[in-house]
């Protein structure tokens, strides 16, 4: 009946507007945290698969909740990017990671996730500049991680902003490799250092001939054009065995340490020994 299909529509709405209104909140508590910086940057390292020795660690965003407790990453950078929020955001986590690094070894690296909403920032370079000559972090020893996405559009002025990082010594990795879409040729247009294996090619890593087989492609690739490869997502001495075997470079992943405050980070062992 017409009454009947109102109803629906009603339910339908308020369904809706309560959607709208969670994410409402979760926005205006996003806003506010950022204004109040109730965030904290966890390091996760990864290490030289040959030697043992800790190579850098990756920065990894975390949100101190007042109510929630610690939000995950995935569960506020999609926002964060579509609210243009990721912008102070990410200045404050360049700033923060660059900061904490000064305070590690200095043959220890950090690696900072850019988005591909940051990179529309024509600023961006100058932040990274500033912030490096501010902290006194040499160039050399940031890394700049990036998804494909961001080689697919807007590629020529990311090409310009990749160069002019490089030139000044930043290092910049391919990330989640393998999980996308873009044509290898990206890897010869764009001046990558390295590239992240994604994790979804670990599984079971001594019987899966097929990962081995792609991981082994990756490397050679790899080698033939001058970068080194780190396998992102190792849980078991097996992977990092297999890994070994296949010639990647470092290695990441719970096996190896998980993402922790810079405290407990400068704590750790820089060399690791699988017991
Ligand atoms: P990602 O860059 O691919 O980071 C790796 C994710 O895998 C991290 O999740 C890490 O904690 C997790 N991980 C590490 N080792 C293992 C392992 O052995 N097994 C498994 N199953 N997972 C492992 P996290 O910290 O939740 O971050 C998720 C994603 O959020 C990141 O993926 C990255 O895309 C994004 N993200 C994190 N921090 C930032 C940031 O500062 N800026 C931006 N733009 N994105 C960030
Ligand atoms: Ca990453
Ligand atoms: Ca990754
Ligand atoms: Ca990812």
């Amino acid at each position: 009946s017409k009454s009947a299909g109102r109803n629906c529509f009603t339910v339908y709405d308020e369904a809706m507007s309560a959607e709208l209104e969670a994410r409402n909140t979760l926005e205006g508590d996003l806003r506010d945290a950022i204004a109040r910086c109730l965030f904290e940057v966890h390091y996760q390292p990864y290490f030289d698969v040959e030697t043992g020795r800790r190579r850098g660690a990756e920065a990894l965003v975390r949100w101190r909740h007042p109510v929630r407790g610690l939000i995950p990453p995935d569960q506020f950078i999609p926002l964060a990017e579509e609210t243009g929020l990721i912008v102070p955001l990410g200045e404050w986590i360049i700033r923060q990671a660059c900061d904490d690094a000064t305070l590690w070894p200095a043959d220890t690296m950090v690696s900072i996730n850019l988005s591909p909403v940051q990179f529309k920032q024509a600023e961006l370079f100058d932040v990274i500049e500033t912030t490096l000559r501010n902290s006194g972090l040499s160039a050399e020893r940031l890394e700049i991680e990036i998804t494909e996405s961001v080689l697919l559009e807007r590629a020529c002025e990311n090409l310009v902003f990749m160069e002019r990082l490089s030139d000044l010594g930043v290092s910049l990795a391919l990330d989640d490799f393998g999980t996308g879409y873009s044509s290898l040729s990206c890897l010869t247009t764009f001046p990558f250092d390295k590239i992240k294996i994604d994790k979804s090619f670990m599984g079971n890593l001594s019987a899966q001939y097929k990962s081995a087989a792609i991981i082994s492609s990756i490397v050679t690739l790899a080698r033939g054009l001058g970068m080194s490869v780190t396998a992102e997502g190792v849980e078991t001495i097996e992977q990092l065995d297999g890994l070994k075997q296949l010639g990647v470079n470092f290695a990441q992943g719970y096996l190896l340490g998980r993402p922790v405050p810079t405290a407990e980070l400068e704590k750790q062992p820089v060399i690791f020994r699988p017991r």
